[in-house]
C-alpha cells in the first residue's frame, strides 16, 4: 500500500561536489542512498532518512546536507503537523509508536530559568588555576556519627569505617546495558570510568566477563527481568542499583528483540540466543516498601554488607514521599531519573506525557529528606536531561549529590540524537549489535572522547565554584542561596525553594 507519510527530511546533494564515490551508499544502514549503475547516478530514498548525519559526516567532499522536509499542512491550532503524521503512521502500522532518547517536547527547561551567583567584593572569588578546587564526592550511605581514635604517633584517626565510594568528580555514567548499546561503547564507558575515577552502570543486561576487570568502577543493576543476575554477578561491582523505573518510560517494562540477542548478549543476560528479553513493568516480588526492603537486604546479605545498595526510580508525582520510603527501606543511594532521560526504546506517548522534570524532583526530594532528618543518610543521584556543566552545578546547588549522564556520554561517542535507537540500525555503531555497524566505534577513541568531556566539564565546574567563592563541591551541595529564578512563577520558585533574581 502506498504510504501517505511524507519524508521527514530532505537530502540535498551538491552535484558539483559529488564524485560518486558511493561512501554514502555504504555508510547508510537505512539504505537511503542507492547507486544506479545504468544511469551512473546516486539517488536518495528520503522517506527512510532519520537525519543521523552519518553520510554527511563521511562524505569526502561535503556534497551532502540533510534538512527538515518543509511540507506545511493547513494551519490548524488543534491538528498540528506532528499529530497528523503520528496518527497517519499508526493508521498504516497498527502499532504503538516507538522512539529512542528522551522527551523532546517543548516543556519548560527549568535549568534555563535558573542563574548562578558570583562573588563580588566580599567573600572573594577563587581562581581555580591558582588555588586547589575540590570536586571529590563520596557515594553511598553517610553515617550520622563518626568515631575517632588516637593513632600510634599521637595523631587522631578516623575509627569508623565509612564504606563510601570515592568519585573524583560528581558525575557518573547512567545505566546503559550491553544489548541496548554496543560492546565497544560499553567498553569505552567502563574504561573511561576507570581512568576518571568515577562509575559506570551495567544497566539491566548483566555483565559480560570482559568487563569484570572494571569492577571497582561498576554499578551492577538489578532490574525486573533479572537478566544475568546471580550471586557472582552482584559481587562484581562496587555498588548495586535496583531499577524500579526510568525517566523515559516510567511504569513501563523493557523489550530487547530476539534478533539483537546474539551469542555474547545471550551469555551476558543468561538467556537463549535469539529469544526476546522482556523486562516486566513491575518487579514481581515487590508490591510494597516492605518488599523493596526485603530485596535491598537480601542483596546486602549476599554481598556481605560491603557495598552500597541503591534504588533507581523515575521522577513522577509524589517522588518525595516515594524517596523517603526508599531511604527508610535501607537504600544507600537513590537515583532519580527525570522525564528527559534517554532510552534505547520507549513508546512515544509514554515518553512524552509521563513523568516530571528532574529539577522539581531534586528540590522536592531534598526538602522532604531534610525535613525528616534523613537527607545525610543517602546519596541522591540525579539524571535525565543534563546537557552541560552549568546544569550540573545548578542541580548540585539544588540538592543532588551526584549527576548521572547518559545521552551526553553517547553524544561524546558520536551519537547525533536522531532518536532511532530502537531500530537497531544506528549508523554510528552505538545503539546496535550489527557487527558491520558496531565496528564503527573505536573503543579507544570513544574512551578518549568521554574522558575529554568529563575533563572539560570538570574545568568548567571549577570555574563556577571559583566564581561563587566556593572551593569544594561539598560546600555547594543543597546551597540554594547560590541560585535565583528568572521568569519562573511564584509556585515554581516555591517548589524549587529559590528566590527570584533581584533578591
Ligand atoms: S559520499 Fe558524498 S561524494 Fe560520495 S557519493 Fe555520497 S554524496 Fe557523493
Ligand atoms: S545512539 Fe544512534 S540511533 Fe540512537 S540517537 Fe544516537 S545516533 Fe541515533
Amino acid at each position: 500500500m502506498l504510504s501517505c507519510l511524507p519524508a521527514k527530511f530532505k537530502i540535498v546533494r551538491d552535484s558539483n561536489r559529488c564524485i560518486k564515490c558511493k561512501v554514502c551508499v555504504q555508510q547508510c544502514a537505512y539504505e537511503v542512498h542507492n547507486y544506479d549503475a545504468e544511469e551512473d547516478e546516486i539517488f536518495s530514498e528520503e522517506k527512510s532518512c532519520v537525519s543521523c548525519h552519518r553520510c554527511v559526516n563521511m562524505c569526502p567532499t561535503q556534497a551532502l546536507t540533510v534538512v527538515v522536509y518543509q511540507l506545511d499542512y493547513v494551519p490548524n491550532a488543534n491538528w498540528k503537523k506532528l499529530d497528523i503524521m503520528r496518527l497517519t503512521e499508526q493508521a498504516e502500522s497498527g502499532g504503538v509508536l516507538l522512539t529512542g532518547m528522551g522527551n523532546d517536547l517543548a516543556y519548560p527547561i527549568i535549568w534555563d530559568n535558573i542563574v548562578l551567583n558570583a562573588s563580588q567584593v566580599t567573600n572573594p572569588s577563587i581562581d581555580p588555576l591558582r588555588e586547589p578546587m575540590e570536586l571529590r564526592t563520596y557515594f553511598g550511605r553517610k553515617t550520622n556519627t563518626v568515631e575517632i581514635e588516637m593513632g600510634e604517633n599521637g595523631i587522631p584517626q578516623l575509627k569508623t569505617k565509612l564504606g563510601l565510594i570515592k568519585l573524583e568528580v560528581p558525575i557518573i555514567f547512567s545505566a546503559m546495558s550491553f544489548g541496548s548499546i554496543s560492546y565497544n561503547v560499553h567498553r569505552a564507558l567502563a574504561q573511561s570510568a576507570k581512568d576518571l575515577g568515577i562509575l559506570y552502570n551495567t544497566g539491566e543486561g548483566g555483565l559480560h566477563k570482559d568487563f569484570y576487570q572494571y569492577g571497582s568502577n561498576t554499578i551492577v543493576q538489578c532490574a525486573s527481568g533479572r537478566f544475568g543476575i546471580d550471586e557472582y554477578y552482584l559481587q562484581q561491582g562496587v555498588a548495586i542499583e535496583i531499577k524500579i523505573g526510568q525517566g523515559a518510560k516510567p511504569g513501563i517494562g523493557g523489550h530487547l528483540p530476539g534478533e539483537k540477542v546474539d551469542e555474547r548478549i545471550s551469555m551476558t543476560r543468561m538467556i537463549p540466543t535469539g529469544t526476546d528479553a522482556i523486562s516486566p513493568a513491575p518487579h514481581h516480588d515487590i508490591y510494597s516498601i516492605e518488599d523493596l526492603r526485603q530485596l535491598i537486604f537480601s542483596i546486602k546479605e549476599v554481598t556481605y554488607y560491603k557495598m552500597p545498595v541503591g534504588v533507581k526510580i523515575a521522577a513522577v508525582h509524589n517522588v518525595a514521599a516515594i524517596s523517603s520510603g526508599i531511604a527508610r527501606a535501607g537504600a544507600d543511594f537513590i537515583t532519580i531519573d527525570g522525564f528527559r532521560g534517554g532510552t534505547g526504546a520507549a513508546p512515544t506517548m509514554i515518553r512524552d506525557n509521563v513523568g516530571i522534570p528532574i529539577e522539581f524532583a531534586i528540590a522536592s526530594v531534598d526538602d522532604r529528606l531534610r525535613q525528616e532528618g534523613i537527607r545525610n543518610e543517602i546519596t541522591l543521584v540525579a539524571s535525565g536531561g543534563f546537557r552541560n556543566s552549568a546544569d550540573i552545578v545548578k542541580a548540585i546547588a539544588l540538592g543532588a549529590d551526584v549527576i548521572a549522564i547518559g545521552t551526553p556520554a553517547l553524544i561524546a561517542c558520536g551519537c547525533h540524537v536522531c532518536q532511532n535507537c530502537y531500530s537497531g540500525k544506528c549508523n554510528w555503531g552505538i545503539a546496535t549489535q550489527d557487527p558491520q555497524l558496531t565496528k564503527r566505534v573505536n573503543p579507544d577513541i570513544a574512551t578518549r572522547r568521554l574522558k575529554n568531556l568529563i575533563r572539560a566539564w570538570s574545568l568548567e565546574i571549577k570555574e563556577f565554584l571559583g566564581a561563587m567563592g566556593v572551593n569544594a563541591i561539598e560546600s555547594l551541595r543543597g546551597n540554594r542561596e547560590h541560585l535565583r529564578g528568572i521568569g519562573l512563577s511564584r509556585n515554581y520558585l516555591d517548589i524549587l525553594g529559590i528566590k527570584e533574581v533581584g533578591r
